[in-house]
């Protein structure tokens, strides 16, 4: 098959648009479309320059996802830095996981010449992935609990750093199974949570968060939103970048791997599946966002850590005291 741009050889063929694409092409259309989601999702003020740069912490797992974010982010602002990145690694005491993954972090960070940090939830939260999965006190999914601590650190240390803003690597594929998760599960305040953290949130400088979340957390973006999972791995590969790819031996979000599964299916015998549910998803969640607006608590300090929460104590704290 030839390229549709050039007729060279094609690397692949994408159903949802129709295109066939060489090397070239595609690595260009991924790079161009994490860049037209920084625009279009104003990440970048006019002010930002070289001389006064905006700071955003890149989440780096050392997955493909954070790893082909960091690099498109880093050639994108690197003859003008108007961004400085900094990585931020997030180690969860998972024997024989996380160790090769922070490689791949360490390898990244070094040749693109950008600041690498790394916390461990041992450190921190004096609890390790391997145990809590053991004790299990709350009688949860693995990923329940990790999720919860991971994000508490993210935002942490994005504040701690300073940062203007907090990216991770989700890709098309992650977002649409959250979609159809909150969708099925009729979870209205995480779908507008989703406005919150991933849309409005940058236009008019933050105004659009929901009441006080503009001032207790760093605004969050998702600049790969746009690339499906397999083209993330094709771009990975591509340009050989130093990407961990393994399960994570705790991996266990059996509803998540039935939706994956679903979604797959559709977009086989439905190409654009994903795109059309994410564009029907951000509707959907500004109306959410502002309905819920009335609704919800004020964020407020969490009694135990001073961490940003809507009740007493936060989830975290919680889940820490639940493990004690
Ligand atoms: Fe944590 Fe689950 Fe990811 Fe493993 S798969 S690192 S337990 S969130």
């Amino acid at each position: 098959m030839e390229c549709d741009k050039c007729g060279r050889e094609a690397v692949m063929h994408a159903a949802y648009s129709g295109l066939h694409m060489c090397e070239d092409h595609f690595c260009e259309s991924v790079e161009k479309r994490v860049r037209r989601r920084i625009r279009e999702d104003n990440l970048l003020p006019d002010d930002a320059t070289p001389e006064d740069p905006e700071t955003w912490v890149v989440g780096l797992s050392g997955g493909k996802d954070s790893v082909v974010l960091a690099t498109i982010l880093h050639d994108t602002f690197a003859r003008a830095p108007r961004v400085e990145l900094v990585a931020l690694s997030i180690h969860e005491g998972i024997e024989g996981y996380r160790d090769e993954s922070l490689a791949a972090c360490e390898e990244l960070a070094a040749e693109l010449g950008i600041r690498h940090e790394v916390v461990t939830y041992e450190e921190e939260f004096d609890v390790r992935m391997d145990e809590v999965v053991e004790e299990d006190p709350e009688n949860m999914s693995a990923c329940a609990y990790c999720g919860v601590f991971r994000r508490d650190l993210l935002s942490r240390y994005a504040t701690r750093f300073d940062a203007d803003k907090l990216l991770t690597g989700h890709n098309i594929d992650d977002e649409a199974e959250t979609a159809m998760m909150n969708f099925l599960e009729g979870n209205i305040t995480q779908i507008a949570k989703h406005f919150d953290a991933s849309l409005g949130g940058f236009e008019g400088g933050c105004s659009e968060r929901s009441r006080g979340e503009s001032e207790a957390f760093v605004p969050r973006a998702k600049p790969l939103r746009d690339v499906p999972e397999k083209e993330v791995a094709l771009y990975a590969h591509l340009r050989d970048l130093p990407a961990h790819i393994t399960e994570c031996p705790h991996a266990e979000e059996a509803y998540r791997g039935e939706i994956q599964e679903l979604l797959y299916e559709l977009e086989e015998r439905h190409p654009g599946t994903r795109h059309s549910i994410m564009a029907g998803y951000e509707e959907l969640a500004a109306l959410a966002a502002s309905e819920h607006r009335g609704g919800d608590g004020e964020f407020g300090e969490c009694e135990r850590c001073g961490g940003p929460t809507r009740t007493d104590i936060c989830r975290k704290c919680d889940l820490l005291a639940a493990l004690t």
